[in-house]
């Protein structure tokens, strides 16, 4: 293989590994080979797996040189956020209070990955938890924008971005809680999937607000996200909320047109404060889904508006439930200095907890508290619910809703980060479907005039995701979006 093994897709590399055209091993150390340049300066990575991934590689070769039928990710190296179990390997939510917490097991989607002969390359850094927009929250480094290296890749997913950007990797899981896959994909140039609630089992996957998060693929192809949630996707029984659905098919097909589809435009989110740039790029975008073929009109989603102060009350609710475990008895960090019980939970979580989780401890301790309980969290829930019935009504009237990913382009380290609500803003556009439960994703869609990507948001209703990533492919295939150059 002459060409540069870095510069294929999943699908490819799967297929290469598949017909024999090169080995699983050289195409984890081609990988590799990119990742210890790059990496001392994305910083993607919290542990790289190197020794374990070259040994999965071997045996897929192994496999295939005995003549064993090999998986639909056959030799593909993927990263997975830090906040999914991978068996035997550290797992910190790039905490604190978690460093020394090996996973005893493999979260269901990594072990989808796993039995479809994916190599796993290592754990990427994420905002603490998952509590942010730019990892910057991270205990443990900053991992840097491959575009911009003054910039921040996004969060909270934003090492599993990175590390597909700077292609270290072809593919890469995140999870999605209000935008934490879309919004660094849009930041790093890459294609971010949130699947609709239930489609990807949460089962292993560190627990932020549970009504919320769901796990996802990063990839540089909108046929590789289609390949990798028909690996992760389906029903398990160990996550309750896991639909009983078939995934869509690993092999998208791409429409030639997109005559007879309906794209909605939300009035509600091309509003005062977007960056001109980041609205001049998705109403091109928009042009191009129209040179297509598709019938745009505009729609409303009127209860836009109390997204994000929805949003504020029940994920920090959530959250503060989940993070009641982490109390130095059963995982990670364990403060041993403390005389008491009580103390031993107060020096432990006081030590282990950064500024963000801590916020959202007691936002969340303060919404669920009696007395206030009615007023914040059961309102929200009730504005929750007005949002979905915002979608439902919208997609009685269009297949999928077009909008920006995020109001700004990327931004500096720093910019935001004395400012909680700025920050909490960054993610105006891809909570609702988070609250709402639908698929989205977002696919780069142009370069600011300084060089920096901008992403362009598709919305499909639940269980949309066949049209969502047909209409992608579509949009894909005559979009203009330079490679990185590196
Ligand atoms: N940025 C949002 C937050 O801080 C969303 C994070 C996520 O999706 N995990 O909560």
């Amino acid at each position: 293989m002459s060409a540069d093994l870095t510069e294929l897709s999943a699908v490819r590399l799967a297929e290469i590994v598949r017909s024999g055209e090169a080995g699983a091993e050289a195409v984890a150390l081609a990988h590799f080979a990119r990742l210890e340049r790059l990496e001392p300066t994305v910083k993607a990575f919290l542990v790289v797996t190197k020794d374990r991934a070259l040994s999965q590689a071997r045996a897929v070769d192994e496999k295939r040189r005995k003549g064993g039928a090999l998986g639909a990710l056959a030799g593909v190296p993927i990263a997975i956020k830090d906040n999914l179990q991978v068996e035997g390997v550290e797992t910190t939510c790039a905490s604190n209070i978690l460093k020394g917490h090996v996973a005893a097991y493999d979260a269901t989607a990594v072990a989808r990955l796993k039995a479809a002969d994916a190599v796993l390359i290592g754990k990427t850094n994420l905002d603490e938890f998952a509590m942010g927009s730019s990892t910057e929250n991270s205990a443990f480094q900053k991992t840097t924008n491959p575009w911009d290296p003054a910039r921040v890749p996004g969060g909270s997913s934003g090492g599993s971005a990175a590390a597909v950007a700077a292609r270290m990797v072809p593919l890469a899981l995140g999870s999605d809680t209000g935008g934490s896959i879309r919004q660094p994909a849009a930041f790093c140039g890459v294609v971010g999937l949130k699947p609709t609630y239930g489609r990807v089992s949460r089962y292993g996957l560190v627990a932020f607000a549970s009504s919320l998060d769901q796990v996802g693929p990063f990839s540089r192809t909108v046929a590789d996200a289609a390949l990798a949630l028909s690996v992760i996707g389906g029903r398990d029984p160990m996550d309750a909320t896991s639909a009983r659905r078939e995934p869509p098919p690993a092999a998208l097909s791409v429409p030639k047109d997109l005559k007879g589809l309906r794209v909605g435009l939300p009035r509600e989110y091309f509003i005062a404060g977007i960056d001109p740039e980041v609205e001049t790029a998705v109403r091109a975008a928009v042009e191009v889904l129209r040179g297509l073929g598709a019938t745009i009109k505009d729609v409303s989603l009127p209860h836009t508006k109390y997204a994000v102060s929805t949003y504020y009350i029940l994920a920090p609710s959530e959250a503060s439930a989940n993070l009641a475990r982490f109390d130095g008895v059963r995982y990670g960090a364990s403060d041993r200095t403390a005389k008491t019980l009580e103390e031993s939970y107060e020096l432990t979580r006081g030590g282990g907890f950064g500024p963000e989780v801590k916020r959202r401890i007691m936002l969340g301790t303060y919404a669920l508290s009696s007395g206030y309980y009615d007023a914040y969290y059961a309102k929200a829930q009730r504005v929750r619910t007005l949002m979905a019935v915002d979608f439902k009504e919208a997609f009685s009237e269009v297949d999928l809703i077009a909008c920006p990913t995020t109001p700004t382009p990327p931004f500096r380290f720093g910019e935001k980060t004395e400012d909680p609500v700025a920050m909490y803003l960054s993610d105006v556009f891809t909570i609702p479907s988070n609250l709402a439960g639908n698929a989205s994703l977002s696919i780069p869609c142009g370069l600011t005039a300084a060089g920096l990507p901008l992403g362009l948001q598709l919305i499909s209703d639940v269980f949309g995701e066949t049209k969502l990533l047909s209409a992608a492919s579509a949009f894909e295939a005559v979009r203009p979006f330079p490679a990185l150059k590196d």
